[in-house]
């Protein structure tokens, strides 16, 4: 038999960043999934950080935890959740991580005494990942996403690798570039000059897009295509209209009115299948009831992450919003968000009284001190007027703290990363973490990861999962206090996910006699929300918001 040919699709970004590359990555993977291809992606990040654990999520956006504990980029919870797909750590790298490894190659003579240099050694080692990440799940197609812009210095490494595999084999390699096509307001029409410059700027890398996708407001005319055509090189019929849409799930469908998965399939020389159409039907339902959605579910999400100059941001709780998302939309409900600071509710408490409108809230994961005062004060609120509360990692910290101060009445209750003075400390670090925090052991050092519960029967959780045991993701340092675990049981709370020895409890909640919804995760389930399989207890939330309404 013929030994398999692994096909590689890199998608790089012209113009600006921000233009969807890792939608468009992700959607390239769904539509050659559907053609019978085993699919998988990888990240790459031009970062000098080791890895996304120590960036501030809204320098970064949201880092995105893999089953194996690795710390990456957002975009690997859209390639998940598109591809519904496990991706590991050889799916996600940095210049940080490319370079780390080199160093400890040449440290351990691996290089047998040679002159270790940036190039080729940096790239052939990026080259080593890449197609490690593809032998790994025996993958027809692996979609590499090159992060940042073509002409930016910190990727040219990145860029030179791709080179040098299209150079090895032309035709396992195609390239996809994404770019950005702008009406300016006092024109009124859609210009390709930038798509011109971006292109002539990755021919330098000696790189020749073989697709290219035309990101723009509106649709791209025939006559834009053909001018980008005779400016950039490439038939017109490889230039694809990727408008903006309402939906992201809309976007691997426009692709497939264009026949994409065609055109890669055959620039590839790949045999696929037909498309899968029981499988394209269930996502074609899905992406339509995003829009479709006849009730409107009001969520307030108390966080900090969102501020960025005069801008506000939501990509650091983009996991959270898309599984809120999964779960309204099977129950064709239309979800909005509301951005509330929870240093607001800090300044200025009777602000609480504004949460009454709410369906439900969530307050997500977190570090630090800032807004903690006010993420109390919202809890309290929630559980007193039974508005559906979820928190998540370090909102189920604060309201296993809410709950000491205000039923307890351990005042002084907290938290060690807040008030390591404090005489009641409900949440402390976990006896494995201090060494890590007096020597400054900061990047990847946290409870990260998959890890087992076991559910209590009767409870909230065990009832949304529909079995006892259950697997999910983790990140954080600190855990509840099992000193304090016997007083608050009595006073009502119920620990009703712990782990299997026992001894680290992973579900907090109230009775649905005492509230409708009141549960936090001291891990993130966000990670697990899948498009056609939306997270239990994100749809045990919806419904009890619903309930509400
Ligand atoms: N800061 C908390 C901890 O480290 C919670 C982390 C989180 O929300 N991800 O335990």
């Amino acid at each position: 038999m013929q030994k398999k040919e692994t096909k590689y699709i890199f998608v790089v970004g012209g113009v600006i960043s921000g233009v969807g590359k890792g939608i468009t990555s992700s959607s390239l993977g769904l539509i050659l999934k559907n053609r019978g291809l085993k699919v998988t992606a990888v990240k790459i990040d031009p970062y000098v950080n080791v890895d996304a654990g120590t960036m501030n999520p809204v320098e970064h956006g949201e880092v995105f935890v893999l089953n194996d504990g690795y710390e990456t980029d957002q975009d690997m919870g859209n390639y998940e959740r598109f591809l519904n797909t496990e991706l590991s750590s050889v799916n996600y790298m940095t210049t940080g991580r490319v370079y780390q490894s080199v160093i400890e190659q040449e440290r351990n003579l691996a290089y047998k005494g040679k002159c270790v240099q940036v190039v080729p050694h940096i790239p052939l080692e990026v080259i080593s990942r890449i197609k490690d990440s593809g032998k790994r799940v025996d993958a027809d197609v692996v979609i590499i996403e090159i992060g940042g812009t073509v002409g930016e210095y910190e990727n040219i490494l990145f860029l030179e690798a791709a080179r040098m595999m299209k150079l090895e084999a032309p035709k396992n390699v195609a390239f996809v570039m994404v770019s950005y096509l702008p009406t300016p307001n006092n024109v009124g029409e859609m210009k390709t000059k930038p798509t011109q410059h971006a292109v002539r700027t990755l021919n330098a890398s000696g790189i020749q897009p073989d697709i290219l996708i035309a990101r723009a407001d509106v649709p791209l005319d025939q006559k834009r295509k053909e001018k980008i055509s005779v400016f950039c090189n490439m038939p017109a019929d490889r230039v694809v209209s990727a408008p903006d849409v309402k939906s992201v799930y809309d976007i691997p469908l426009n692709f497939e009115k264009e026949k994409l998965s065609d055109k890669l399939c055959g620039l590839l020389e790949v045999a696929c299948r037909k498309p899968d159409e029981k499988a394209w039907l269930a996502w074609k339902k899905f992406a339509k009831k995003a829009h479709n959605g006849k009730k409107t579910l009001n969520i307030a999400m108390v966080g900090k992450y969102f501020e960025t100059g005069d801008f506000m941001l939501s990509d650091s709780y983009l996991s959270v919003i898309e599984s809120v998302k999964y779960s309204a939309y099977a129950k064709d409900l239309k979800p909005v968000f509301s951005w509330l600071n929870s240093s607001d509710f800090e300044k200025n408490p009777s602000l609480v009284k504004e949460l009454k409108k709410y369906d439900g809230i969530i307050v997500p994961g977190g570090f630090g001190s800032r807004g903690i005062e006010g993420n109390l004060k919202v809890i309290q609120y929630a559980r007193e007027n039974k508005i559906p509360y979820f928190g998540l990692c370090y909102g189920m910290q604060m309201m296993v703290i809410e709950y000491a101060r205000n039923i307890l009445g351990l005042k002084d209750a907290n938290t060690r990363e807040v008030d390591p003075k404090s005489k009641n400390l409900v949440i402390d670090v976990m006896e494995s973490q201090k060494e890590n925090l007096e020597k400054n052991i900061y990047g990847g050092s946290m409870r990260l990861g998959a890890y087992k519960a076991v559910l209590k029967e009767g409870s909230i959780a065990r009832k949304a999962y529909g079995q006892k045991e259950i697997v999910e993701r983790h990140r954080h340092r600190y855990e509840v206090n099992n000193e304090y675990v016997a007083q608050l049981e009595e006073k009502g709370l119920i620990f009703s996910g712990v782990s299997p020895k026992g001894d680290l409890m992973e579900i907090a909640e109230l009775s649905k006699n005492q509230h409708p919804f009141f549960l936090g995760t001291q891990y993130h389930p966000e990670f697990l929300g899948h498009p056609l399989s939306p997270h239990p207890l994100f749809t045990a939330f919806v419904k009890a918001c619903m309930d509400k309404k």
